[in-house]
């Protein structure tokens, strides 16, 4: 028997690795650690896989994370963004476009790729509760009814923003924000490659977006702080933009506003968390599709490599993503106290040179677009930092 034979068997033989929640962080965790050789076994609360529509923006590092399960569910490029305060209007081209994603394309792609990597699944089947057991964790769960307990190496929970997993397994809660979005007709004098940002700080200390899916139809958003005023507030505004809305999508997001440690150990056992239930979100654009897949693909290099990451910096990918969600956080307390003036002076400050360093650059990378954004246009980071050092916490 050669090396590897013996290697991938011996990785056989170590004891499942259990992932809670089969969505986007979840089945991206699954594919990584059966591809390297693990059995897992992802555990879904819901029936059957499917998942509601969702109109998704994402940066084109999606593409190198997906391949071709992910271009399945790309639905649209976008290549600039228009930004609107007060009657004033600023254009940012981007120079590699971003991707319109429906999620319920992208959710079935990627549990097939778990599938064929090796990973099987248990659909109606609610994780809840875990506890040390001789040889690592012991796993409750509920199907149709019945209660039975699993064992388990590794857990990982993928379990979104209210993570059952994170809570017993003593990570404090993360707050969250609610989203609200209507799917509308394209108004006529919206291009299908651009997406709108209103900031209208009376409204939301966020922003609302228009985010077109196709030539005929886009998701007009809003991040609000209280679930009643962000309804209000998004029905006043499609009535002023004279839009419809044909459905409704929603939910709460995360607030990524430190790191949190991605692994704990309980026993003889190491639980992960990745995606929401880990605030892997971009606050600033509130993204937490590419940051979460970031998260998944770290936490799987820790367990093939026998959990020898410490949980917050073992892995290149898990420093990368810290450095990414912290530098998202700096902009978001930059911006989250700023006032009508404020805005107004931003996007009059977008000149040609700041346009052009936003479009250049990937808007994962951003610590490279802060330090463009610094060396162009040191007025920009001045308004920042008034609105960092204005004190008010958030
Ligand atoms: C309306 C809306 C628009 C958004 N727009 C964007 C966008 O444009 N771009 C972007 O990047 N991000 C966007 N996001 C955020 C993005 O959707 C999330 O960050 C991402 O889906 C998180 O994925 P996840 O796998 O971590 O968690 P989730 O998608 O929340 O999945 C958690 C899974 O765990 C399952 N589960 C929960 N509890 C249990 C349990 N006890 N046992 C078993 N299973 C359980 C759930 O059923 C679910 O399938 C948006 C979010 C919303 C709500």
């Amino acid at each position: 028997m050669g090396n590897s034979d013996r290697q991938s068997r011996s990785l056989r033989d170590k004891g499942e690795v259990i992932v809670v929640g089969g969505s986007a962080a979840g089945l991206f965790t699954a594919a990584s650690v059966a591809r390297g050789g693990r059995r897992v076994r992802v555990l879904e609360s819901k029936p059957e896989l499917e998942p509601a529509p969702r109109t998704l923006i994402v940066t084109d590092h999606f593409r190198s994370q997906l391949g071709a399960s992910g271009a399945s569910s790309i639905r649209n490029e976008i290549r600039r963004f228009e930004l609107f305060t007060d009657g004033r209007s600023a254009q940012v081209a981007l120079s590699r476009p971003d991707l319109i994603i429906e999620r319920s394309r992208l959710i079935p792609a990627l549990a097939r790729e778990a599938q064929e990597a090796g990973a099987t699944f248990s659909y109606d089947t609610r994780f809840l509760g875990i506890g040390p057991n001789a040889r690592g964790l012991r796993i409750e769960t509920e199907s149709g009814g019945s209660r039975e307990a699993l064992h388990a190496d590794e857990l990982v929970g993928a379990d979104g923003a209210a993570s059952r997993v994170a809570r017993l397994s003593g990570w404090p809660p993360v707050e969250t924000v609610p989203l609200m979005q209507a799917i509308v007709r394209l108004p006529q004098d919206c291009p299908p490659d651009t997406t709108r940002v209103w900031f209208v700080p009376d409204d939301t200390p966020y922003f609302y977006w228009l985010v077109p899916e196709s030539p005929e139809r886009g998701a007009l958003g809003i991040i609000g702080e209280d679930g009643r005023d962000t309804k209000r507030c998004i029905e006043r505004f499609l009535e002023k933009k004279k839009m419809e809305p044909l459905e409704w999508q929603g939910a709460r997001i995360p607030v990524y506003k430190r790191w949190v440690p991605v692994q704990r150990r309980i026993g003889n056992g190491d639980v992960y968390l990745v995606g929401d239930a880990a605030a892997q979100v971009k606050v600033s654009t509130v993204g937490g599709i590419v940051t979460g897949f970031r998260g998944a693909l770290g936490v799987a290099q820790a367990i093939l490599q026998g959990g020898r990451s410490n949980g917050n910096n073992g892995s290149n990918e898990l420093t990368a993503l810290r450095r990414e969600l912290g530098t998202h956080w700096l902009i978001r307390r930059a911006l989250h106290h700023f006032q009508q003036k404020d805005y107004s002076q931003l996007v009059d400050l977008l000149d040609a040179s700041t346009r052009q360093s936003l479009g250049e650059i990937n808007r994962d990378e951003s610590t490279r677009l802060l330090w463009n954004v610094v060396r162009r246009q040191p007025r920009l980071v001045l308004l920042g930092l008034r609105g960092l050092l204005m004190g008010k916490k958030i």
